[in-house]
């Protein structure tokens, strides 16, 4: 019988080997990180290429998807992002039908699991996760903390049909 095959492990690694600098952003550009598909960015919000990265992103993982599917066909396509990366899933989501129409991908879905960031202060080696980004140890006040995850992007598995 025709059985989905899954590829089940880790298929790319987008994460920068070498985070740059996270600029600190400006108090009126703070994004929502919200994994519900409904998720919209008003176009006089989505400043300083908002939508435009998240197409580079797609047309990305597009072409890592088809290097890895071959001629077998692509159902869904499941990625992980952390939440420090200043992606809005929503959008990603969206861009991704934009980006896959009209391809070989046509079709597929895009599911986007979020990453919480999680800091460790280097002064006592506490550990916790952000929930607002501050950089600053809640148990020591140190402020020489190291992020631990939230920096993820991953493809990490892709659902196929028969070819
Ligand atoms: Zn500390």
């Amino acid at each position: 019988m025709p059985r989905d095959r899954r590829v089940d492990r880790e298929v790319a690694d987008l994460t920068p080997t070498a985070p740059p600098d996270p600029p600190d952003p400006p108090a009126d550009a703070v994004r929502t990180i919200d994994t519900g598909t409904g998720t919209s960015v008003r176009p006089d919000t989505a400043v300083e290429g908002g939508t435009v990265h998240e197409l580079s992103i797609c047309h990305a993982i597009a072409g890592i998807v088809l290097e890895h599917a071959g001629d077998r066909p692509v159902r869904a396509v499941n990625i992980r992002v952390g939440q420090l990366r200043q992606i809005v899933p929503g959008t990603l989501v969206h861009c991704w039908s934009l980006v896959s129409q009209d391809t070989a991908l046509d079709g597929s879905r895009l599911r986007v699991e979020s990453v919480p960031a999680r800091v460790r202060c280097a002064g006592c080696g506490h550990s916790w996760t952000l929930s607002a980004p501050v950089m600053r140890c809640g148990r020591c006040g140190g402020q020489d903390v190291s992020v631990l995850h939230g920096e993820e992007f991953l493809i990490t598995s892709l659902e196929l049909g028969e070819a």
